[in-house]
């Protein structure tokens, strides 16, 4: 008999769910997704939650059991009262996803955190930081999310929020962030945010993989919009060091892949900001994870319990 949790995954273009053992392995044929989006009434966004978790649920083996539910969503949410505002999803704001959750799959617990958490406790797991215990996991995609591991624990916060990266701002840039503050780090380095950015300047592209390849391609204006990002993130990182004392920084995300040398970039960032030794020390690497990481951290909070806050 295996033991099984059911992992959603709820982000601003679609929810997933799936079954994840032991090992972080997802069951075969168990994951389902459905789409979200900004535009989506609440009645909406709730038929492709109950939509994929009772495809999930039932692609249970016989004989088999669900030991709980992991939930990772877009920020910010409320962990005490098992709510979600998902930045990117209007119409969901204070939604009881976990509630949801608990009606659809009675008699086992669910947990509510970040999706930063949940990939920070994937990277631990299973990704590129096993056992590193003071781990920032980052994505860069449509928005840029974080958690973090410290002494061995991840942080959740109060109200679950810690690691929201994303809105720290950066020195040196003005960007609008749609949370109603200025210089944010998602303001500047989302995929959507460069791309745009990379418009205004004259870049005639229109998405993240265009801006890739014009960035291989020597277009200036892409190298320009790229480095711009990866200068912001490498501030980001620099400070959240300066704060926290990390001593890994794992990033993926759709927009992490635009070209190999972002990495570079961050860390020249992180070098010309570190005037600390203990700064200077810390090390981005690229996630471990595929693009099952997000179901593979929301089943962590169940089945690596003993890492989670
Ligand atoms: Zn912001």
């Amino acid at each position: 008999m295996t033991a099984w949790v059911l992992a959603v995954d709820l982000g601003g273009t679609k929810i997933e769910s799936a079954l994840v053992d032991a090992e972080g392995r997802l069951l075969p044929g168990s994951r389902f997704r459905a789409p979200t989006g900004g535009r989506s009434s609440s009645q909406q966004l709730e038929t492709s939650a109950v939509s994929v978790i009772q495809q999930a649920l039932g692609a249970l083996p016989e004989g088999d059991e669900v030991i709980g539910v992991g939930i990772g969503s877009a920020g910010p949410i409320t962990v005490a009262e098992g709510l979600v505002s998902p930045l990117n999803l209007p119409a969901w704001r204070d939604y009881p996803l976990k509630a949801l959750a608990e009606r659809l799959v009675p008699g086992v617990p669910a947990v509510l955190r970040m999706d930063g958490e949940c990939i920070t406790l994937a990277e631990h797991w299973i990704g590129a930081a096993p056992g590193e215990d003071n781990l920032m996991g980052m994505v860069v995609s449509t928005g840029i999310g974080g958690g973090l591991i410290l002494g061995g624990r991840a942080v959740a916060g109060p109200t679950g929020n810690a690691g929201h990266i994303g809105h720290v701002e950066v020195g040196g840039f003005d960007d609008p962030c749609l949370c109603g503050g200025t210089g944010c780090v998602e303001a500047i380095a989302s995929g959507p945010h460069t791309t745009r950015w990379a418009q205004r300047q004259g870049w005639s592209g229109e998405s993240g993989e265009d801006l890739a390849a014009s960035y291989a391609a020597g277009d200036p204006i892409a190298i320009a919009a790229v480095r711009r990002s990866g200068t912001a993130i490498g501030q980001a990182i620099a400070s959240a060091t300066a704060l926290v004392d990390l001593d890994v920084v794992a990033i993926g995300g759709g927009f992490s892949h635009v070209t190999p040398d972002l990495f570079d970039i961050v860390r020249e960032a992180i070098a010309k900001r570190a005037p600390f030794p203990f700064v200077a020390k810390v090390r981005v690497v690229p996630s471990g994870l595929s693009g099952e990481g997000p179901l593979v951290g929301a089943a962590a909070l169940i089945h690596r319990a003993g890492y989670r806050s």
